[in-house]
């Protein structure tokens, strides 16, 4: 099997490689991966800062093609891609092909951002002096993405980093090499110098470490986790860089007696057990209002019973397996942790056995929770959720917000009046009325409060935040 090599300063490098294994078929190897030495991470942080000083200078236009470029390969190669990325990961085909189509549409919305750049031009209080106000790429920006987006998440960090001038060194989770290294291949073609992107596929303990304690390294964007988050922050702040974190959540989704049941039913089914709840968006706390509490259960329990969990190629799958051995342990963990304190086991929660061997989990319903429960405050990222039954809109919102996180929030309802308050006062970055937590647009921002995002907001315009410097120059007419 050919072996799929790092990429540093402009080369294919790399012999040590690891297995990538299909979730739907533990049998099935996606392809071998490179591992980089933490040594590599040092080479890839030199080439990216040798190349900074030429790329920051680059004419608009050239980013402009080389973006547009791999935006069009990306849509071309849709099918193709969105089967990789199904493999390595285990979401649907549809999903996997949903997915890539939005990464390629990212580097098509960021190739038209490189013709958009522009500044501003301010008089001074002095006579005589005009003010520019320019962005300007930050430098080396270090790039950690986690397995449950293989290929936007990475879309969405790379091309507004490579848009607004910086030059990159990109850490995939070491679980899902596969879509990553598609993405820089198909860079590296479309004309990228030599050391503007480089890929360091390994361990996030030796690679993403190394990228952590060089002081070359002047940004990093990170999602995973809120551990791992933590670590990215402290070191930053040794160093004195920009980081920007986009972490967990305990996303509510608040279901009220005014709602229409078959768009709150679909809605929550979609928020907590699609991509088989391993989103950051998806919601695993369902508050319902005491008048429709009963109705939604038994609706739910319907609905649930007609996902079919299977081999995330198969057509006819809406769920696929759980992304590997020790995130089903964490789940299942949970289910036992959610029965242990007293919540009810309402649907679900069995491993499954289909044709080939998988990480299989029927999506698991607790009824009876409560929001003090360890099931209703910490991440489980799985297929796993719990309805907390309220008694009114007041005690909905206060127990949607009673969370550490904030990343998005939910409501089904067809008053505007509690639509409107929920908006104004559900305290997370996103919110979604009569839809799911989960699934946004790739040109407005994204991102969450609280513990689940620190730093300026990614994707669309506002992702030039954090990746851009702000320049105040004064001159004497
Ligand atoms: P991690 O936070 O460990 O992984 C995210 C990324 O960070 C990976 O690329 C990982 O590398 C890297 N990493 C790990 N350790 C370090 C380090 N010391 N320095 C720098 N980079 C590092 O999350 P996991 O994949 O282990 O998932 C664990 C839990 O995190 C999940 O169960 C879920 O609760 C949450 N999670 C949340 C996500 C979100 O979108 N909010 C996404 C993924 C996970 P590598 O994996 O290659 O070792």
């Amino acid at each position: 099997m050919t072996i799929h090599q790092n990429l540093i300063a402009g080369e294919w490098v790399g012999s040590d490689a690891v297995k990538n294994i299909n979730p739907s078929n533990t049998n099935d190897v996606v392809g071998e991966y490179a591992r980089a030495s933490a040594d590599d991470a040092k080479n890839a942080i030199a080439a990216a800062k040798a190349a900074f000083p030429a790329w920051s200078r680059s004419g608009i236009l050239e980013r402009h093609a080389i973006l547009r470029k791999t935006a069009d390969e990306i849509m071309a190669r849709k099918d193709e891609l969105g089967r990789l990325l199904s493999r390595e990961e285990g979401k649907t085909l549809a999903e996997g092909i949903g997915e890539t189509v939005r990464a390629g549409q990212i580097f098509d919305f960021f190739a038209g951002e490189a013709l958009r750049l522009a500044g501003e031009t301010i008089p001074s209080v002095r006579p005589n002096i005009g003010i520019e106000i320019t962005r300007e790429g930050v430098g080396v920006v270090g790039i950690i993405t986690p397995w449950n987006f293989p290929i936007a998440i990475p879309a969405w960090k790379i091309a507004p980093a490579l848009c607004y001038g910086n030059t990159v060194v990109f850490k995939p989770a070491e679980l899902v090499p596969g879509c990553s290294w598609a993405i820089v291949d198909i860079l590296h073609r479309a004309g990228l110098p030599k050391g503007v992107l480089n890929l360091v596929m390994g361990k996030g303990s030796v690679v993403g470490q190394a990228m952590l304690d060089s002081p070359d390294v002047q940004a990093i964007t990170f999602t995973g986790s809120t551990g791992t988050g933590k670590r990215v922050a402290a070191a930053s702040i040794e160093h004195n860089r920009k980081f920007q974190l986009e972490m967990g959540g305990k996303n509510p989704f608040v279901v009220l007696d005014d709602a229409d049941l078959t768009v709150a039913v679909e809605a929550a089914a979609n928020s907590a057990f699609f991509s088989t709840g391993q989103r950051c968006t998806a919601s695993s706390r369902l508050i319902v209002t005491e008048g429709i509490h009963d109705r939604f259960v038994a609706a739910m329990t319907e609905r649930l019973k007609g996902i079919v969990v299977d081999d995330a190629l198969k057509a006819g799958t809406h769920i696929g397996p759980v992304v590997d051995e020790s995130q089903l342990k964490q789940d299942t963990d949970y289910i036992e942790i959610g029965k242990q304190e007293g919540a009810r086991l309402a649907f679900g929660g069995d491993l499954l056995k289909r044709d080939n061997p998988g990480f299989y989990l029927q999506p698991a319903l607790f009824t009876e929770a409560t929001n003090q429960m360890r099931i209703s405050r910490e991440e489980i990222f799985g297929p796993v959720a719990s309805v907390i039954r309220v008694k009114d809109y007041d005690e909905a919102l206060a127990v949607a917000n009673d969370t550490s996180f904030g990343l998005s929030s939910g409501i089904a309802t067809t008053s505007l009046k509690h639509a409107t308050h929920f908006k104004r006062n559900a305290e997370a970055g996103m919110v979604m009325v009569n839809l799911p937590t989960a699934g946004v647009d790739f040109h407005v921002p994204f991102g969450g409060r609280k513990g689940s995002s620190y730093g300026p907001r990614e994707q669309g315009k506002y992702a030039s935040e954090f990746y851009t410097t702000v320049k105040t120059a004064y001159t004497l007419a």
